[in-house]
């Protein structure tokens, strides 16, 4: 996990936090006491909601007194992640991993994960300042552009300084592997891979030399092919999510195929979730048809 430190006048902007953990809050200590010259955090930008991005924005606001700033999209979610701790949260998910087609062992293990947002974050905090795509903010007398995205999450902000030619990426494209695009309890219709094809139809327009820092794995030039080799993946997903469909299944059928090893109950949460990404796609594109069935929901190619 890469966290980003722009110095900033006498003090520092940070981009996002790290999970809340005691091991990163020990690590940021030794950063505190060796690495900072003294100099406060004055600004903390959280690039979306996830744990390692949000998880410590409380803890910070606390030592240095800087509000998180953040979309209010993922802000609301990250606060809508920490409260949603009740029965009711589970029924509901409990039905959304049975109308995919979970049932036995693997449903019993979904819905063992229960909230797991809220076991690697502090509280979300109550209160933060917004941003939003097309603000420009001023870094150490630089300018960067904001821009948002959804498909990894609802309004996720990526940084851009053409002077810089520097492009922080969050995890809206990363280096080695591909952000999860997920489809969850809470939206189950919700259509999260076409944003995020028009994301990186967006982010190939800047430019190609830009050095990009992302939140995982090393920086990295050479954004066009790096979104094109995204795009290229998930098509081939989709490709085997199609073949799958050939013959009315569901999606636990459809994610034997695409994720034939057996998942823990974490791994089998982002499991579900990329699988149903990639059938609403299709749903969408009108490729495949969806039915509701008495016990889950069928899917079938047109
Ligand atoms: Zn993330």
């Amino acid at each position: 996990m890469n966290v980003w430190l722009l110095r900033d006048g006498e003090g520092f902007t940070l981009i996002d936090t790290g999970m809340a953990d005691a091991r990163t809050r020990g690590l940021w200590e030794r950063i505190f006491k060796d690495q900072l010259g003294g100099m406060p955090i004055t600004r903390l930008i959280c690039t979306h909601h996830h744990p390692d991005h949000m998880g410590l924005s409380t803890w910070l606001h606390a030592r240095f007194g800087v509000r998180m700033t953040a979309t209010v999209g993922e802000w609301t979610y990250g606060r809508l992640g920490w409260l949603e701790s009740g029965e009711d949260f589970l029924s509901q998910a409990s039905d959304h991993y049975i109308r995919f087609g979970l049932r036995d062992e693997p449903l019993r293990l979904a819905i063992a994960e229960g909230n797991n947002y809220r076991r690697y974050v502090d509280p979300i905090p109550l209160d933060f300042l917004r941003i939003e795509g097309g603000d420009r903010l001023s870094v150490g007398g630089r300018e960067w552009h904001v821009m948002t995205f959804s498909g990894h999450s609802p309004e996720h902000a990526c940084l851009w300084c053409p002077e810089a030619d520097v492009l922080i990426s969050g995890d809206q494209v990363l280096p080695k592997i591909s952000p999860t695009i997920g489809v969850w309890s809470n939206e189950p219709e919700a259509n999260p891979l076409a944003g995020f094809f028009a994301s990186l139809d967006h982010l190939m327009t800047l430019s190609d030399s830009a050095l990009v820092l992302p939140s995982h794995g090393l920086p990295f030039t050479g954004l066009r092919q790096r979104c094109k080799a995204l795009k290229a993946h998930h098509d081939e997903r989709l490709k085997h999510t199609l073949d799958s469909c050939s013959n009315p299944s569901s999606g636990a059928d459809v994610m034997e195929e695409l994720f034939p090893r057996m998942l823990s109950g974490h791994d089998l949460l982002f499991a579900v979730a990329e699988t149903l990404s990639h059938l609403n796609y299709l749903v969408a594109e009108g490729c495949i048809e969806c039915s509701i069935g008495k016990q889950n929901i069928k899917y079938k190619t047109k």
